[in-house]
């Protein structure tokens, strides 16, 4: 099996090179960019299968070259891991917001940024592709990663289409956060139950220009609920 390519996109070159050396050292191949143009001229030569990214970037921020990817049909299903000095819950959820999958504070232990890179990888490996899936008038496809609502189709990131799988497999059900972590995100997850209200905010948002967002429903003090009824 070919090596996972991870793009680090940061401008101090003392930074990109540590973490150039760690992922290397992984066994993983590694391509660089110093802002969010290179970074665009790396990902039109070869497709990353993960990206780093730094929040502070000389010119377009890290949260915005997050929002363009998300924005591109080509990269919205790359993960992205935010790398930032700035530690505040309220940068976490824009972080987050922005499109990012996970985040990661300045100074980062490079043993754990490691591991958080191997989990993102594992949810988002290839998984042999499941049956296509309705719910109400929605249907979603695991091979194609496509999501339809009466033929409508829907753009979610990464985490929001494990999220709705998730639901639309489990419909009715209420689920902790707790219970979602682990679901979604996996026992290896370094997240924090924060997140899931923010992936869901982001799937609501999704589904609210077909007028589906009502399904996920807020239970509460319990957690989430996908329902058709
Ligand atoms: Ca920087």
């Amino acid at each position: 099996m070919m090596s996972a390519k991870i793009l680090i996109v940061e401008d101090e070159p003392a930074i990109q090179e540590l973490l150039a050396f760690n992922i290397t050292q992984a066994g993983f191949q590694v391509l660089c960019a110093e802002d969010a143009d290179s970074a665009w001229q790396q990902i039109r030569n070869q497709m990353p299968d993960l990206i780093l990214l730094d929040w502070m970037l000389p010119g377009i921020s890290g949260v915005v070259l997050a929002k363009q990817l998300r924005a591109d049909a080509h990269t919205k299903d790359i993960p992205i891991i935010m790398l930032t000095a700035r530690g505040e819950e309220r940068d976490k959820v824009l972080g987050l917001e922005s499109g990012a999958d996970d985040y990661v504070t300045k100074p980062f232990s490079p043993r754990e940024l490691m591991a958080r890179i191997r989990a993102m990888l594992r949810r988002h490996a290839p998984q042999a592709p499941g049956e296509t899936v309705a719910a109400g008038a929605l249907e979603l496809s695991p091979a194609t990663h496509r999501v339809t609502a009466k033929g409508i189709a829907v753009e979610l990131g990464p985490t929001e289409f494990r999220l709705l799988h998730f639901f639309m497999t489990h419909v009715e059900r209420v689920y902790s956060r707790a219970q979602l972590l682990d679901q979604i995100w996996g026992t290896q997850a370094f997240v924090e139950e924060r997140t899931v209200d923010v992936h869901i905010r982001r799937l609501r948002a999704a589904l609210e220009p077909v007028k589906m967002d009502n399904l996920v429903q807020t239970v509460r003090g319990s957690g989430y609920r996908f329902s058709i009824n």
